[in-house]
């Protein structure tokens, strides 16, 4: 866990707004919970437990920010005051961004959090200007991130309630982990290496993963196979959180490993295995000591070879050669290694360079390219749908997953697996707020495929 890769590569050091703040369940700047905590009088959008922490966020960031939410207050106050359908609720707010885009050319990150976010009434889904001035919305007392109106019911569905009772604890832990260690993420691997090759396909999901495949059992004698604290026991609460917050980064290397075990029967004998992450990019910077997981579960393994090619990863450096990075002692004393490669740019043009040789397995997390620069990736897309080595996806959700798999399909990709859920997607859900579907949520890496070229 404490490793030089992830100290040299500089962990990130804000955490995204949590959607607590945001609904009003925590203070702005202290991100802890008080009894009760009070607006700012301007924007009414971010809520504080002192007049000092509201003069740290003024300073920090709430001057510039203040405007943009009067503004979104504005816009959305000039919308019909009566109830809506999520629909109109999703196009207004829709709207509302784009508005806020155009206006703030350089706009945050955090800013955009704050509008999309927003608290609004879970019934008539009007948020807080579109109310009448006596009119506030109420927090679920229960999950503290659903709201309601006055004039309708204060309960939601208890299954919503229950994954927003998640979420909330979930950034609980994360903030007092950030708190603590600077760190939005968490490293959890294998202490010792496996001696015996144990199939990651034998473990039904985490828990057995952690329990009888990784060395974890003590950490879950109070966390239920659900992977949630088995009581309110301070311990099993703060153990709990420590391995969801970790599945995060986990989920990288044992969605590697799982797509690994389904492309090679020989896995468990090979000594080298090279990979090529593609639009690579922070997630991966910051958690490479996870990768070391894959020495630790396959016990014949003496060398990984890491590439990352993306247009987000530093500029490189003179010489183009492989990083040694470290291992832990007992891989270290095996003479095991493993070694960092980074290219900047497209994974099309980076085939085309001089001493490329082709991964055992690309490996393309996230890219979303279904979504966001089409243009970009499509060049990458296309030769990887025909690319002479199996290439492992992964997708956010499952809208994102079937418009990928159709893009692919069209272009003659051949599935050696078709898109699934993923075992192992992260355990954190996360909101989404702008779906068709009302209280969507997602997780890291849910959905995963295989696509190769028609003749691998
Ligand atoms: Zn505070
Ligand atoms: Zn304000
Ligand atoms: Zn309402
Ligand atoms: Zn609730
Ligand atoms: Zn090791």
């Amino acid at each position: 866990m404490d490793h030089e890769d992830t100290h040299n590569r500089g962990p990130s050091t804000d955490l995204r707004t949590p959607i607590l703040a945001i609904r009003h369940a925590i203070c702005f700047t202290c991100l802890q919970a008080f009894p009760t905590l009070k607006k700012c009088v301007a924007c009414k959008r971010v809520s504080y437990c002192s007049p000092k922490c509201q003069k740290i966020d003024w300073q920090r960031d709430h001057k510039k920010t203040c405007k943009v939410l009067a503004e979104s207050n504005k816009r959305r106050a000039e919308t019909p005051r009566t109830s809506r359908s999520w629909e109109q609720y999703r196009s207004e707010k829709w709207l509302d961004i784009v508005a806020f885009k155009a206006q703030n050319p350089k706009f945050t990150e955090a800013q955009q959090r704050i509008l999309l976010y927003e608290p609004f009434c879970r019934h008539c889904y009007r948020s807080a200007p579109q109310l009448e001035s006596r009119n506030q919305l109420r927090p679920c007392q229960i999950c503290h991130i659903a709201a309601f109106c006055a004039d309708c019911s204060q309960e939601h569905p208890a299954s919503e309630c229950k994954t927003f009772q998640a979420i909330r604890q979930d950034e609980t832990f994360a903030i007092q982990h950030f708190q603590m260690t600077r760190r939005d993420f968490e490293i959890l691997c294998t202490e010792q290496p496996r001696e015996t090759y144990l199939p990651l396909s034998t473990a039904i999901g985490w828990h057995d993963y952690f329990t009888r495949i990784s060395d974890k059992a003590e950490f879950l004698l109070e966390v239920t196979s659900e992977m949630q604290p088995a009581t309110d026991d301070l311990t099993a609460v703060k153990l709990a959180g420590l391995m969801r917050l970790a599945s995060g980064t986990s989920s990288m290397a044992l969605t590697v490993l799982a797509a690994l075990e389904a492309v090679f029967p020989d896995i468990s004998t090979r000594t080298t295995v090279k990979l090529h992450f593609i639009g690579a990019a922070d997630p991966e910077l910051n958690s490479l000591m996870v990768f070391e997981e894959l020495l630790h579960l396959l016990p014949s393994l003496k060398g990984l070879e890491l590439t990352f090619v993306g247009f987000e990863l530093p500029e490189p450096s003179a010489e183009d050669t492989a990083m040694k990075l470290e291992c832990c002692p007992t891989c270290t004393a095996a003479s095991r290694t493993r070694s960092l490669r980074l290219w900047k740019g497209g994974y099309h043009d980076y085939v085309n360079i001089d001493g490329y040789e082709k991964p055992d397995l690309a490996v393309a997390f996230h890219t979303g390219f279904s979504q966001e620069m089409k243009e970009e990736w499509l060049p990458t897309i296309q030769y990887l749908a025909a690319a002479p080595h199996p290439t492992l996806f992964t997708s956010y959700n499952e809208k994102e997953m079937e418009e990928e798999t159709t893009i692919l399909d069209g272009i003659g990709a051949n599935f050696l697996q078709p898109a699934e859920i993923n075992k192992w997607g992260g355990l954190c859900p996360m909101l989404e707020v702008m779906e068709e579907k009302e209280g969507s949520f997602y997780f890291m890496h849910q959905y995963r495929y295989l696509v190769a070229g028609k003749d691998t």
